[in-house]
């Protein structure tokens, strides 16, 4: 039987799944937080039970070591040879990966040379990625990059109008994000498309972080995310596209510096800065309910960023067959989805069973009515078994 793990390393986090492959079928999962201190907490979910505990986690080696004890412990695995493969989610892959690459020198050192393009991420990804090397040392191991699938974009939809030389010299372009989501998502999407030669599909991850992207023929030719995760639509904490002067403007006005500034369009915009209630959805919607006007324009603006990007992709693929929701709010927020479609109705002709939405929550279902121009599709994502497919794949094509 193969096991294989997807792992997702963040600076203080390590975020683990164990799937038996190539069943896809999820053995167990867990996380360990607040690496680094003394009262970190290792959580690990296995048949029904979660188990936590606080305990010291100083650095992710030893995030990796109790994940090992704990899988011994419980009787998942016998010995650690019994997993053949890592499935390593790493944002940022700049201009050199365009799929799934097997941990070697070079995928390190290239990794290594866009920390400036994903300064928190990739360097947290590459301290995840040594502390299994350490543990687990002849283990088939994958880099799964988030830009990834966007790479597929031609030039007019990945550069900026910005001085040439700023591109070439500093690759300093649209990279987007979400590509592995986008991806699990056109590929599962593809079933309700039957006999469409060209099946022209716009996707809509819209968690806290959300991005929209524009698919053909299974491949990005757009996506709304751009040198970094901050461009796009308005999101939970980011500010999405802006007029680039406001940040000089507001820099200006406020004294603050661009770095100060940069942290606030991060990380207190969006539904957060806008509403100053929440970057929640849950409870933006709350506040709506309670005539909160400042909750009411951040929903409104909302919705208004992602529709606008559902119209440009619309034009961008020369009209769509199908629209997914998908993510936290996608899959959640039943009102979400039908702001959305009610908003653009008009010009796309688009229409869901009213009924139907109501109800779901994080269930796929095909949403649009027969009559519906285009069709609509909640589909929930699943980032982790995108990792643990091409770590699988990866381990096959090294053992032929
Ligand atoms: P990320 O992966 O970017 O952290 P998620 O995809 O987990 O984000 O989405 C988080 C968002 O989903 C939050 O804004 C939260 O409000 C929203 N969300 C989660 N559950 C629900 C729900 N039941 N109803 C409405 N929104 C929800």
């Amino acid at each position: 039987m193969a096991k294989v793990m997807a792992v997702n390393a963040g600076s203080s986090s390590l975020k683990f799944k164990l799937y038996e492959m190539p069943e896809e079928k999820v053995i167990c999962s867990g996380n360990a937080e607040r690496i680094g201190h003394e009262d970190a907490i290792f959580g690990i979910k296995y048949n029904g039970e979660n188990d936590k505990k606080v305990l010291p986690i100083l650095d992710h080696a030893r995030a990796v070591e109790l994940l090992v004890e704990a899988l011994i412990e419980k009787g998942i695995i016998k010995s650690m040879d019994e997993i053949i493969a890592l499935g390593h989610r790493i944002v940022q892959g700049g201009k050199y990966f365009s799929h799934s690459e097997l941990f070697n020198k070079d995928t390190e050192d290239k990794i290594e040379s866009l920390i400036p393009l994903a300064p928190l991420h990739n360097k947290a990804h590459l301290v995840g990625f040594r502390a299994f090397k350490k543990i687990l040392p002849n283990v088939t191991s994958v880099a799964v990059f988030d830009t990834a699938f966007h790479q597929s974009m031609e030039e007019q939809d990945y550069v900026f109008p910005i001085p040439y030389e700023y591109t070439v010299k500093y690759d300093c372009r649209r990279y987007g994000a979400h590509g592995t989501s986008h991806q699990y998502l056109a590929e599962k999407g593809a079933k309700y498309l039957p006999g469409i030669k060209h099946p022209r599909i716009i996707s809509c991850h819209i968690g806290s972080g959300a991005s929209i992207t524009a698919i053909k023929d299974g491949k990005c030719v757009a996506t709304s995310m751009g040198l970094t995760p901050l461009g796009g639509i308005m999101m939970g904490t980011r500010t999405g596209d802006l007029d680039p002067s406001v940040m000089n403007y507001l820099c200006k006005c406020t004294g603050k510096s661009v770095e100060e500034m940069y942290q606030i369009f991060n990380k207190q915009s969006g539904l957060l800065g806008v509403s100053e209630v929440s970057n929640d959805s849950r409870d933006i919607a709350a506040a709506c309910e309670a005539k909160n006007p400042k909750a009411l324009l951040a929903d409104k603006l909302f919705i208004r960023r992602v529709c606008d990007y559902i119209g440009q992709y619309f034009v961008r693929l020369g009209g769509a067959d199908l629209i997914i929701f998908s993510a936290g709010i996608g899959e959640n927020s039943p009102e979400f989805r039908q702001k959305v479609i009610d908003e653009i109705a008009p010009a796309l002709g688009v229409e869901i069973d009213r009924e139907l939405n109501k109800g779901l929550r994080g269930k796929e279902a095909l949403l649009s009515t027969p009559n519906s121009k285009i069709k609509v599709a909640l589909i929930p994502t699943d980032e982790e078994v995108m990792l643990a497919r091409d770590a699988y794949k990866a381990y096959l094509e090294e053992h032929k």
